[in-house]
């Protein structure tokens, strides 16, 4: 059973800022809680759409994104509710890490959570069992964090139900970010979309650039997309109808050919810049060993035709790491 609490009223109409208390019993603190900021804005009647942020602590334009929209927006423009989880992983997003600094979990790998388990698995149980069944649709807002940068992109997580799949494909062409990307983490079950999807929600994710920055082109990226799609969900008043992205643009990443991994440790030297169309067999680059100079770099190779659609951050790599990711076309449903 969860000990989590807040003082927050989901069914009270207007605007509150507050918080979830964890209660956590370290050296420092035996009788403190961890504090996860939470915000409603309800007005009338009209589906509730969840908005989460700070899932990996080191991914910021979502976020901002969500502070901005808790202190600015006008209740009465809602119609409906709107939950916000602005930074849910809150000791990682103060610690500016993807994982917990508390018990070292990245959050979206512990979904649906565990009520009694460390505090990473008692947020992923208060968003499973407390936040997901009062909404209608969830959306979770990541960037590429410390090790990747990401070319700015609305996520479709793939969905069996047709239905369900055709309004996932609708809300992530809503957002209308300059590419739309199906992503199923090589089918990973423990993400928090994935556990929105078997809950029923309509659910969109995004990448959002990252490197452990704030990228200015993805902050208006992504504050123009969350606007757009609570106007899609029909709890914001639009000022202006957005046009949607196309569905013929959709891509995916290919499962793991879509990964190229280092074959070695070193140094990675890319060989394309994001965005360059990229064929299966082509070079990718080559990982450098700096400290022998005698050694030919070990070259690695593209294994899916598409664009270079995310890169390592940091230079140095050991065998295993992800140097480039691809996206290909999507030859799925379109809607
Ligand atoms: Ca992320």
């Amino acid at each position: 059973m969860s000990t989590a609490r807040t003082t927050i009223d989901f069914e009270q109409s207007g605007k509150q800022i507050g918080f979830v208390d964890i209660p956590h019993s370290p050296h420092e603190d035996a009788w403190g809680a961890t504090r996860i900021p939470l915000a409603v804005i309800r007005n009338g009647s009209g589906p509730t759409v969840i908005l989460q942020a700070g899932n990996h602590g080191d991914e910021y334009e979502g976020p901002i994104t969500l502070g901005e929209l808790i202190r600015e927006l006008d209740p009465t423009r809602v119609r409906g509710r709107i939950i916000f989880l602005p930074a849910i992983n809150t000791p990682a997003v103060m610690a500016g890490r993807r994982t917990s600094p508390v018990d070292g979990l990245n959050l979206n790998r512990t979904f649906p959570g565990d009520p009694e388990g460390t505090i990473t698995q008692q947020i992923s149980a208060y968003v499973s069992d407390v936040i997901m069944p009062m909404g209608n649709a969830y959306v979770d807002l990541h960037s590429g964090g410390s090790s990747l940068n990401i070319l700015p992109s609305a996520i479709i997580e793939p969905a069996a139900d047709p239905d369900l799949r055709s309004r996932n494909i609708a809300a992530a062409l809503a957002f209308d970010a300059p590419l739309t990307v199906v992503i199923d983490n090589l089918g990973e079950p423990r993400t928090s979309t994935a556990t929105a999807i078997r809950a029923g929600l309509v659910t969109i994710g995004t990448e959002m650039a990252g490197a452990g920055t704030v990228s200015l082109d993805a902050l208006a990226i992504c504050r123009r997309g969350v606007r757009n799609v609570l106007a899609h969900f029909g709890v914001l008043e639009s000022d202006t109808p957005s046009p949607l992205a196309r569905p013929e643009a959709i891509l995916r990443i290919p499962g793991h050919d879509g990964y190229v991994l280092a074959t070695t440790d070193g140094v990675f030297e890319p060989f394309h810049a994001l965005g360059t169309t990229v064929k299966a067999g082509q070079d990718a680059g080559r990982i450098h060993n700096l400290a022998d100079p005698a050694r030919e770099p070990e070259v690695v190779r593209y294994a899916a035709d598409g664009i270079v659609y995310g890169r390592r951050q940091p230079g140095r790599v050991v065998m295993g790491n992800c140097c480039v990711t691809v996206a290909a076309p999507y030859y799925g449903e379109l809607r």
